[in-house]
């Protein structure tokens, strides 16, 4: 798997995991994500990560970017809302509530998802598309790195490899 794909399954791992880990910390209690916004981020980190796990073209790894941003945007709403209410709340909440390590874990792992993700796209954008030539025996349209024709059996080779022909 290459390193750009590899770190955004991570990233999409982490907000997954995330997802059900602490989300809010007041004292010694704590408030898992899933009992808010947390499945909201569960389901985009799933989907995400099922996005460019299976991404063949740029296009699909943008928009797992995107999910990833998403993912993003509901932690950080989740994290400024959280020091809001803390901040209105009475002065006991106000110490003891703070952001709960979920939320920390979901926040940093979306936005290595989506650095990952378009960085990913910026590597497939660049790689050589796979070229496609007619067989020159039957026509069929082969793969530029097929060894064979798949419809008439015809060996493809470079010319420095044979440049001789049976004698019939
Ligand atoms: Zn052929």
């Amino acid at each position: 798997m290459q390193p750009s794909r590899l770190a955004a399954v991570l990233g999409f791992l982490g907000a997954f995991i995330g997802s059900f880990l602490p989300w809010v910390t007041v004292g010694v209690f704590s408030v898992a994500g899933t009992d808010g916004d947390g499945g909201i981020t569960l389901a985009l980190a799933l989907v995400g990560g099922l996005v460019i796990g299976l991404s063949r073209s740029p296009a699909a790894s943008i928009v797992a970017g995107l999910i990833a941003l998403a993912v993003v945007g509901v932690a950080s709403y989740d994290a400024v809302n959280i020091s809001n209410k803390a901040n209105a709340a009475n002065t006991i909440v106000q110490l003891h509530a703070s952001i709960g390590a979920g939320l920390v874990l979901v926040l940093v792992s979306s936005i290595m998802a989506s650095f990952a993700s378009f960085a990913h796209a910026g590597a497939q954008g660049k790689s050589r598309p796979i070229q496609e030539f007619a067989c020159s025996e039957c026509s069929f349209t082969v793969r530029s790195d097929a060894r064979y024709c798949p419809n008439c059996g015809v060996e493809f080779s470079p010319p420095q490899v044979r440049r001789y022909r049976r004698v019939e």
